[in-house]
């Protein structure tokens, strides 16, 4: 009987551990990726993250019919379709790579006991983190809450795996079955196609994927830990979208580092901030909609303040470096990660905007959103997540401009216009009323 892989945020053939126990299984593998957009409690993909998909799917596709199988495209609720498709197929067993929102475990949960149920044979494999949550806990048994600690506990454990190889070939099925047509998805924007700086700044794919971690340990990663700050330096490694959508493992990009030579810490540190978001999503599920310090629920938001959140998504502050990083967003559906900081620094403490209207934003036009690094970040700014800045550090943007972008590199590339306009607010105002409404959290809290 032929066995399923179920594709999910790990659109790779490489260091793919559920690829590899099907292919080693022996008989036909059929891969399949399918758009959930039916069960309950998954949340949408954002516009720039359907656009990735779709490249990102189409080139999977390719890889997969160039080794000798296919990849099935379905559309539809996980605990319908999967095993209308193991029926439809014959397969026998059934592999994937582990999720670890709340509502995919429930899915992952369910229907691996009602696959079971019926004798065909499922496993899951861990792939997307180098460290299962459940592995790194406090003395108490309890998750960390702080960063440093968390890290530490880490490196105390097994180093990660070294990558698998992909499979040099993979047998299909006698009879292909139906596959939805990518087009059909709809996952490009159209009309207004709103996708030009995407296309111009990013390849998807695994082959992409590959060729740009190579370039950054060849080219980029000398400089890392003393121009990472600089939105204009070029020295980061431009990894998240391929992490988020599983084109690179982190094991892959762990031991490349490692082996590299480079002086790269700081970078495997930033590695481990992307596993604290994912371990605080995998203890706190409703991550993206609730406070982690809940001391925070009383924060006197002022009200919705429309025309500002506009302004800001618009990258019409008047403050430089706000607005370049938020028209850098939209049209390439990236930030650097000091603007993002600022940006959201500025819509939370000088527009005094509810952190999750930020989110959705933020959720909507990156390519690299994930629904633990994007609301971790968003509550690491706003003061109330997990090892958080405190709510009383206020970015001055025109502070930050100064010293991470002290040529004007960056702002006359992104918002050339800015420095003509009067901001949107006044900074040192907006400070103290920001100040002020943080009183009423120290007092509850
Ligand atoms: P590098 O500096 O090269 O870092 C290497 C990798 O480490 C990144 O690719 C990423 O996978 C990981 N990483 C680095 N910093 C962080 C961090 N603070 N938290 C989690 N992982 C990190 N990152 C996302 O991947 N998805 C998001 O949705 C996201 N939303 C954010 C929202 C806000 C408000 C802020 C302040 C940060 C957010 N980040 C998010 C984190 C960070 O900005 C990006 O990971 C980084 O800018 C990606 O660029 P890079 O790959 O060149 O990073």
């Amino acid at each position: 009987t032929p066995s399923l892989v179920w594709f999910r945020d790990d659109l790779r053939l490489a260091d793919n551990p559920a690829l590899r126990a099907a292919v080693d299984r022996g008989a036909p593998v059929i891969g399949v990726y399918l758009l959930d957009e039916a069960s309950p409690g998954v949340r949408p993909l954002g516009g720039a993250a359907r656009w990735w998909l779709h490249h990102s799917l189409a080139e999977l596709g390719e890889r997969w019919a160039e080794k000798g199988s296919m990849l099935v495209l379905r559309r539809g609720a996980a605990a319908e379709v999967i095993p209308a498709l193991v029926e439809e197929t014959g397969a026998g067993a059934v592999f994937w790579n582990r999720r670890y929102g709340g509502a995919e475990r429930e899915i992952d949960t369910a229907l691996k006991a009602s696959l079971r149920e019926t004798g065909i044979e499922v496993s899951s494999f861990a792939a997307s983190l180098l460290f299962e949550p459940w592995t790194v806990r406090t003395g108490a048994g309890t998750p960390y809450g702080v960063f440093t600690p968390f890290w530490k506990a880490c490196q105390q454990l097994p180093p990660p795996r070294a990558p698998l190889p992909e499979p040099r070939e993979i047998s299909g099925p006698p009879r292909s079955p139906a596959s939805d047509n990518l087009d059909e998805w709809a996952l490009l924007p159209t009309t207004p196609d709103w996708a030009g700086g995407l296309r111009e700044r990013w390849t998807p794919g695994e082959r992409a994927a590959k060729a740009r971690l190579r370039e950054f340990l060849t080219d980029d990663a000398d400089d890392y830990d003393r121009a990472r700050d600089e939105p204009s330096a070029g020295a980061t490694s431009l990894l998240s979208p391929r992490l988020r959508w599983g084109e690179l493992s982190p094991h892959e990009v762990w031991h490349a580092a490692v082996s590299s030579g480079q002086p790269l810490g700081g970078f495997l540190s930033e590695l481990g901030w992307r596993e604290f978001a994912w371990h605080t999503l995998f203890h706190f599920p409703d991550l993206a909609t609730k406070n982690l310090r809940s001391a925070f629920d009383a924060f006197p938001w002022p009200r919705l303040r429309p025309a500002m959140l506009r302004a800001w998504q618009r990258g019409e502050t008047g403050i430089a470096l706000v607005d370049a990083g938020m028209r850098e967003l939209w049209s390439t559906g990236y930030m650097h990660n000091r603007v993002r900081m600022v940006t959201a620094s500025f819509l939370i403490k000088n527009l005094l905007i509810d952190w999750r209207r930020g989110e959705e934003w933020f959720w909507d036009t990156l390519v690299d959103a994930d629904e633990a690094s994007n609301p971790f970040n968003w509550q690491w700014v706003a003061g109330s997540g997990a090892d958080a800045a405190p709510y009383f550090r206020i970015f001055n943007p025109e502070l930050q401009a100064k010293k991470f972008d002290a040529g004007g590199h960056y702002v006359r590339e992104w918002a050339p216009d800015a420095s003509g306009r009067d901001p949107i607010v006044d900074l040192a105002e907006t400070r103290r009323e920001a100040l002020d409404a943080y009183e009423v959290v120290k007092r509850s809290g």
